[in-house]
């Protein structure tokens, strides 16, 4: 089996390749050639860590396997190591061995980003100038670098609950040569594209802050509780997903679903859009919405490119096993 380490994952992956496998397994998971396993995810009762699995299989790609990780609060303050810590295990479908272990952390910050980046690229308007954010910690940078590569936007505007981490978002506008304004909720009205990527358990966005036409990606809610957009928004909207099962019972439509402003049959797989049976954006009056949950092919997507350019480049470890 191969290992490839945490740390040879920022030189091997690049925000194409982790672009690609994510857009190949939403197409996959649409016709039925790929499926999740149920996740587990448990508080352990040591480090008020939160624990879990996230698997899945791909027939298409023949990528099984699982991400084990999870979040331990205390990481940062005790070891001076981040709070989320994961490692991808990929296995040989036709034998059941072990074929990877693979650096979890840096991958999961790129598959999330190539989510939202997806997700635009089919479903935002092509005349999109101006990309609005919700958040700016650690993973808004990620989603941002990636979101700039979708369409020719000219402008970045950015609302933070936390106001001074605002230059995290303004820094990768001005790497990309554009003008960042920090705005109001209301101005967001301004945005094409709005991606939101908070830890919020409840709504800023209202569906008065959002314009016809725009494309959100409410890409923070991944867990029961969490929402940062009204639900009335998702009502007024095109609502797309990685997962359905994921989106009515973790994700932002989990709200809208038990206020019964929508129903789990008017949420869409992307993948759908990507293979061409669902049509995605229908008028430029459109509003559409992405709930990206994060799903566990994501993960396994991204770990079977990185493998494949570790080994074509030497990088990989080969152990015996
Ligand atoms: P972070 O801690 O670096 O940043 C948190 C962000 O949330 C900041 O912008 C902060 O100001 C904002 N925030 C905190 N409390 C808030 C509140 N009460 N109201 C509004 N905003 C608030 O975290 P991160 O790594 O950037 O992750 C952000 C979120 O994305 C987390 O909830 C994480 O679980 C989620 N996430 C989702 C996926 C996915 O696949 N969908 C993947 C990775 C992370």
């Amino acid at each position: 089996m191969y290992i490839v380490p945490e740390r040879e994952i920022a030189n091997l992956m690049t925000r194409e390749a982790a672009f690609d496998a994510v857009e190949k397994v939403f197409a996959a998971m649409a016709t039925g050639d790929a499926y999740n396993f149920p996740v587990v995810r448990e508080a352990i009762g040591h480090e008020d860590a939160l624990y879990g699995f996230k698997g899945g299989f791909d027939r298409a790609g023949l990528t099984l396997g699982l991400k084990a990780g999870g979040y331990w609060p205390n990481n940062l303050e005790k070891r001076d190591i981040i709070n989320h810590q994961s490692t991808v295990f990929l296995f040989d479908p036709d034998t059941g061995k072990a074929k990877a272990m693979v650096g979890g952390n840096l991958l999961t910050a790129l598959r999330t980003a190539a989510a939202s980046s997806v997700s635009i690229k089919h479903l935002a308007r092509k005349d999109a100038k101006t990309i609005g954010m919700i958040g700016a910690g650690h993973q808004a940078t990620f989603q941002l670098r990636a979101a700039l590569e979708q369409r020719d936007f000219e402008k970045v505007i950015g609302w933070n609950y936390h106001p001074e981490m605002l230059p995290n978002i303004e820094k990768i506008a001005n790497e990309a040569g554009l003008p960042f304004e920090a705005v109001s909720l209301e101005e967001m009205q301004d945005a094409d594209v709005i991606i939101s990527i908070t830890s919020a358990f409840a709504p800023s966005l209202m569906a008065e802050h959002v314009s016809p036409g725009t494309h959100l990606a409410c890409m923070g809610t991944d867990t029961k509780g969490k929402q940062e957009v009204e639900a009335a928004l998702l009502a007024k909207s095109r609502v797309f997903t990685d997962e359905v099962a994921q989106s009515i019972s973790i994700g932002e439509a989990q709200h809208a679903v038990a206020e019964g402003l929508i129903k789990e049959a008017d949420i869409a797989q992307i993948g759908a859009v990507i293979n061409g049976t669902n049509p995605g954006r229908t008028s430029a009056e459109d509003i559409t919405l992405f709930d990206g949950t994060g799903v566990g092919l994501q993960d396994l997507a991204v770990a079977a490119s990185v493998v494949e350019l570790a080994i074509k480049q030497g990088i990989a470890i080969e152990v015996d096993f």
